[in-house]
C-alpha cells in the first residue's frame, strides 16, 4: 500500500470532493471543517459556477478546481491525498477507478456500485495502484449504531434472534434516485442498504438466504425503479431479519429482539437526532459529526497503512446481497447467499 510519505504526521490529508450535490455540500464539506486529520483540498464539478462558489466559500486555489473532463489532472495535485466520490450511484465505479489510477486513496459513497460486476474492478484498481478504498458507511462511526453493534456482540440482551429494520423516504419531486440508469435501483439501493448493514451488525453474522417481494407504488413517483421492497434475511439457526424500504412512506427504525430483552434505535439512520431504547431503559449520546469521524478514521487508516473498517469488500458484499434481494423478488423464490469469502474483510463479522 502507498503511504503518504510527503506528509508529516501532524499534517492534514487533502480531500477532493467529486460531485458537489446535497450530500457533499450539506454534510461532507461542513464535516471537513471539523476533521482533525483531513481538510478540503479540491473539488470536482461539471458546473463552473458551482466550482467558483465553492472556491470562494472554502478558500480553494484555482488550480484545485476540476471539471469531469480534466479530472485525471488531479494526479499531479500534491495537495490531494484522498478522492471522495459523491456522485449518483451509477457513476461511482468509473470515478473510483479513475481516482485510483491518479494514485489517490478513495472513499466511495454507498451503494459502492450499481452492479456486482463493477465492484471487483474497483477493488482491484485500488489494489493495483497501492491505494486504500473505503465506503462512506458513516453509521460505523455513529455512537448509537456502535452501541447497537456492541450490545449485539456482547449479547447484552441475550442472543439476537429477530431484527426489524425499516429505512424509507418520500420524494416531493423527481430526481436521479428515481431514474434506474443513474440510481441502479430504488429504495433498496438508496436506503435499504442501511437495513442490510444493520441486520448484519446486530445479528453479528452473515445471512445465508433471502426471500423478497416488491411493494406497490403508492405515490406515482417511482417510474423506472421499484417503489418499495420487503425482504427477509435468514441467518444461521433460523434467525430472521425482516426489512422494508420504500418510497411510499417515511420509516427509520432498527429493532433487535434478544433472548433476554430488546434494543432499538428510532430514528436509526439519520445524521443526528438518533434515539436509543432497550428493554431496560433509554440511551443517548452527545451529537457528533458522523461524517467527520468517518473521514478522520479513513485518513488514519491511510496514514497507518492499515485496512479500513468499511473496506471495498464490505461495499461489494452489500451489493451482492442487494442483487440477491432483487433476484428473489423478481423470481419469487428464496435465494441462497454464499458470503463466507467476505468474512474478515467485512470487519464487523
Ligand atoms: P445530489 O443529486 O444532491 O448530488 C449529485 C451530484 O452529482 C450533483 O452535484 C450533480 O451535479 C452531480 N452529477 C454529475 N453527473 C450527474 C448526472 N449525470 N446526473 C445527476 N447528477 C450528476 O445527490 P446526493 O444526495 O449528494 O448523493 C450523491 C451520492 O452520495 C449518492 O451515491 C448517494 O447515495 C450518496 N449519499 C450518501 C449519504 C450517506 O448518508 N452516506 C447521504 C446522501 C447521499
Amino acid at each position: 500500500m502507498k503511504t503518504t510519505k510527503t506528509k508529516r504526521s501532524d499534517q492534514k490529508l487533502g480531500v477532493a470532493l467529486v460531485g458537489l450535490g446535497r450530500y457533499a455540500g450539506g454534510q461532507l464539506a461542513p464535516a471537513l471543517q471539523q476533521t482533525k486529520h483531513c481538510r478540503l483540498a479540491a473539488v470536482v464539478s461539471g458546473s463552473p459556477g458551482k466550482r467558483e462558489k465553492w472556491q470562494q466559500q472554502y478558500g480553494l486555489n484555482t488550480d484545485s478546481l476540476y471539471g469531469y473532463g480534466d479530472f485525471a489532472d488531479i494526479a499531479q495535485n500534491k495537495s490531494v491525498d484522498i478522492v471522495y466520490v459523491v456522485l449518483p450511484n451509477a457513476m461511482h465505479a468509473e470515478y473510483v477507478i479513475k481516482a485510483a489510477r491518479a494514485g489517490k486513496h478513495v472513499i466511495c459513497e454507498k451503494p459502492m456500485a450499481t452492479t456486482l460486476d463493477d465492484c471487483r474492478p474497483m477493488i482491484d484498481a485500488c489494489k493495483k495502484a497501492g491505494v486504500h478504498l473505503g465506503i462512506g458507511y458513516r453509521l460505523h462511526y455513529d455512537p448509537y449504531n456502535l452501541k447497537m453493534m456492541l450490545m449485539a456482540e456482547e449479547q447484552s440482551f441475550g442472543r439476537v434472534t429477530q431484527v426489524y429494520a425499516d429505512d424509507s423516504m418520500l420524494f416531493e419531486k423527481p430526481e436521479w434516485r428515481l431514474d434506474a440508469k443513474l440510481a441502479g435501483g430504488g429504495p433498496l439501493m438508496n436506503n435499504g442498504i442501511y437495513c442490510i448493514q444493520a441486520a448484519i451488525y446486530v445479528m453479528h453474522d452473515l445471512p445465508i438466504s433471502v426471500t423478497a417481494r416488491f411493494l406497490k407504488d403508492e405515490t406515482g413517483m417511482a417510474k423506472t425503479v421499484e417503489a418499495g421492497i420487503e425482504w427477509e434475511l435468514e441467518f444461521p439457526d433460523s434467525r430472521l431479519a425482516t426489512c422494508v424500504s420504500t418510497y411510499n412512506h417515511e420509516g427509520d427504525i432498527l429493532r433487535a429482539e434478544g433472548t433476554n430483552g430488546w434494543f432499538k434505535l428510532e430514528p436509526a439512520y439519520e445524521y443526528k437526532g438518533l434515539h436509543g431504547e432497550t428493554s431496560e431503559g433509554e440511551f443517548d449520546y452527545p451529537t457528533i459529526s458522523q461524517q467527520a469521524a468517518q473521514m478522520d478514521d479513513f485518513a488514519l487508516t491511510v496514514r497507518k497503512n492499515i485496512p479500513s473498517i468499511v473496506p471495498g469488500e464490505m461495499g461489494m458484499r452489500d451489493v451482492e446481497i442487494i442483487m440477491a434481494i432483487y433476484e428473489s423478488a423478481i423470481e419469487n423464490r428464496r435465494v441462497l447467499l454464499s458470503l463466507d469469502a467476505y468474512r474478515g474483510h467485512a470487519m464487523t463479522v
